[in-house]
Formats: structure tokens, C-alpha cells, sequence
């Protein structure tokens, strides 16, 4: 629920405040229009609290505009957490079934086959060469986007984790982790997702769960836990278990400047901005070159909380625009820690730059090395 006396409170701030956080919203660069823009939204919130304007099929595409990236809480002074207020609402919308057509699909192929992708769940898998290796064992969460749509980052995490002595372990009952049902309001069916994985995870007998995926990172560490749903053991990022063991990675050197984007889910959601960048240092033997918004300040590659799916061209556009603050800096490598950034990126990227995951990185540099590896 939407506390009304703390939404009309904040609102009569955002009436007052020179709006500068339209400046950094992806939407507002993507529209260029004042509804798509954080104080648009607020506004339109307010409006409907007191009761002069009620959220029509237009204030419902503004809402569902919003990539939940979380920038505009870095610039707000009175810290008016746009996104949560978003996801909060759209849980309504979905209530009423006032969500827009698009994610009615979402939602039906993520109830039927597990995943966004009206995929097989039994071609889930279908990646897996896993060596039958000894070390400590190690559970591999994958998430959808990888398994289905970046099976080089799913392969290259497996081989990476191998790299540093784990015997991998995937199961074939992964579930979609939930995450776009959250964000996107149906978290019911997010839940039933949520509940399968956290009694298939529970049984299997390993020391951590690993996962390349921010969203699938972010939801198992925090909407499971605020959910009453305990994993009991401990789930790692990729970026956080290949930072523990930088002496047993490859050293090379690459030709021309590597840059970093910062996934919304890792970075500002989950505070986890080093160990990609000391995995990539330790790697390469220099420090990453950062583009114009990096860190807490970095812009959405245009992949999150749906937009892709309802609002391609735009999302297309906020990905273009990254790619320039990387060319920006002339990097000849940007690298990510997110398959949705990476699938993003590259779809707008040309052959002058490469745009990597992490574990591809470092299985390319791994391929390469100049130095042998006890
Ligand atoms: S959301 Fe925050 S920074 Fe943006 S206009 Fe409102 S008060 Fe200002
Ligand atoms: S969460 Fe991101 S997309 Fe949504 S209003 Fe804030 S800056 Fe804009």
C-alpha cells in the first residue's frame, strides 16, 4: 500500500524542487516529454490520492514506462523512492487488471513454461557441459535470459567457476527466479516461482549459490528473504566469488581501453560496484577507463523492469546511448556483469567495440593467457 499522507507530503517537495532528476531518467532522454519523468509519475500518484484525476490507460503506459533503474533516487533530496512507489502501484494495476496487454503474456508463459520467453522449461538446460569435476561443489543459478537467450555467459560461467577449483551444479528445476513478476506487479505469480526454487535450492547439498544474473542476485538475496522465503545457504554474484580468488584468474593484456557498465540490480540495488571492476583490473593489468555515469551514477542499459518487451524502440534508444558514452571514452571493450546488459548492448553496438559479460571475459582472457595458471 501507498502511504497517502507520505506520498502528498513528498509530492508538495517535488512541486517545489527544480526537477533536475528528469536529467538523469532514461525515460525522459528516450520521450522527451514531462509525463514520463520521475515528478510525472509522483504527480500522477498524488493525483489520484486526492482525487482530481484518476490513473487513466495513458497514466498506466507513463507508470509502466518506468525501468525501476533507481537513478532519480540518487538526485532526489527528500529521497522519493519513485520506483518502489511504481512497483507498489502496478501491484494494484494488476489486482484490477489494468496491466498492460503485453505483460498478460509474460505472465502466462512465465506460469506455464517458467520462463518470459515461451520457451520449453525442458530446453531450460539444454547449455549444460559441465566437466565431472572434484573441488567444492557449487550451485549454479542461471536465470531465464542466460539459459535461453546468452548461452556462451551461462557456458563461460560454468567454465570460470571450474577455473577456480568448483565442482558446478545446475538443476534442471530452476524456475524463473520471479524477478520480472515483481517489478512488473504480478507477485503472486512471482511468488508461486519464488516458493518452487527456494524447496528445489533448500535440498540440494552444496556450500553457495551462484548466480551471473543481477535480477535473479537481487531477488534471491532480498524479495525472498522480505517474503518469508529463506534460502538456507548463502547466494554469491559471479562478480563477488571471481573477486575472492583473483590469483587463480588468467593475466592478459588487451588491446585498447575497457570500460565497465554499472546493471542497475548490481550496482545501485545491491551496492556491488568493486569486485567486477577488481576482477577486470586483476585480469587485464589495468584499471577499467569510466565512462561519463558510472557507479551509483550509472544509466540503465534500457533492459529493466519490462520496457523491452512494451516499449522496444525506446529501450533500444537508451541502450544506443550508452554505447556512445562508451565510445565516448573510446573503449574497445565494454564489459558488463548482466546478461540483460549485455544482450541490450551488443544488440546496439557495432564491430568497434565488444561487449562481454564478466565470465566471458575472463574465459576470453582465460583462452588467451600469456602466463601459466597453477
Ligand atoms: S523526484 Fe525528487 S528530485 Fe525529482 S522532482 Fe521530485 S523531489 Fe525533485
Ligand atoms: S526509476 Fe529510473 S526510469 Fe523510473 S523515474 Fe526513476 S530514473 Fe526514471
Amino acid at each position: 500500500m501507498i502511504d497517502p499522507d507520505k506520498i502528498a507530503e513528498q509530492v508538495r517537495m517535488c512541486a517545489a524542487c527544480p526537477k533536475m532528476c528528469r536529467h538523469v531518467c532514461p525515460t525522459f532522454f528516450a520521450w522527451r516529454s514531462d509525463a514520463p519523468t520521475p515528478h510525472g509519475r509522483a504527480l500522477l500518484l498524488h493525483q489520484e490520492i486526492i482525487g482530481t484525476h484518476e490513473l487513466d490507460n495513458r497514466g498506466i503506459e507513463v507508470l509502466y514506462q518506468c525501468l525501476e533503474c533507481s537513478h532519480c533516487l540518487t538526485w532526489c533530496k527528500p529521497e522519493i523512492d519513485i520506483a518502489t512507489l511504481v512497483e507498489i502501484k502496478r501491484r494494484d494495476l494488476v489486482q484490477q487488471n489494468r496491466q498492460p496487454e503485453g505483460l498478460k503474456t509474460l505472465t502466462e508463459s512465465i506460469r506455464k513454461h517458467h520462463n518470459p520467453f515461451e520457451e520449453l522449461h525442458a530446453k531450460r538446460n539444454n547449455w549444460v557441459k559441465i566437466e565431472k569435476g572434484k573441488g567444492i561443489p557449487i550451485l549454479y543459478f542461471a536465470g531465464c535470459l542466460a539459459s535461453y537467450r546468452e548461452k556462451e555467459i551461462v557456458q563461460d560461467t560454468i567454465t570460470a567457476l571450474e577455473m577456480l577449483g568448483h565442482q558446478v551444479i545446475v538443476t534442471d528445476d530452476e524456475w524463473c527466479c520471479g524477478s520480472p513478476m515483481f517489478r512488473t506487479g504480478d507477485v503472486e505469480t512471482g511468488l508461486e516461482q519464488a516458493r518452487h526454487n527456494v524447496d528445489v535450492l533448500n535440498v540440494i547439498d552444496v556450500e553457495e549459490i551462484v548466480t551471473s544474473c543481477p535480477g535473479c542476485y537481487r531477488i534471491l538475496t532480498q524479495d525472498y528473504p522480505e517474503n518469508d522465503l529463506q534460502l538456507n545457504k548463502p547466494v554469491k554474484h559471479i562478480s563477488e566469488v571471481l573477486t575472492v580468488s583473483l590469483d587463480k584468474l588468467p593475466t592478459v593484456s588487451f588491446d585498447g581501453k575497457i570500460t565497465f557498465h554499472d546493471a542497475c540490480h548490481l550496482g545501485r540495488h545491491c551496492g556491488i560496484f568493486d569486485p567486477p571492476r577488481e576482477v577486470i583490473a586483476h585480469v587485464s593489468g589495468s584499471d577499467v577507463v569510466e565512462m561519463e555515469r558510472n557507479r551509483e551514477n550509472s544509466t540503465c542499459c534500457g533492459n529493466g523492469a519490462g520496457l523491452r518487451t512494451l516499449f522496444p524502440e525506446q529501450a533500444k534508444k537508451i541502450g544506443a546511448e550508452r554505447i556512445r558514452h562508451a565510445k565516448n571514452v573510446d573503449a574497445q571493450y565494454l564489459i558488463t556483469s548482466c546478461p540483460f546488459c549485455k544482450n541490450m548492448l551488443e544488440s546496439q553496438s557495432d564491430s568497434s567495440i565488444t561487449v562481454l559479460d564478466l565470465p566471458q571475459f575472463v574465459v576470453r582472457a582465460w583462452k588467451r593467457r600469456d602466463v601459466k595458471i597453477d
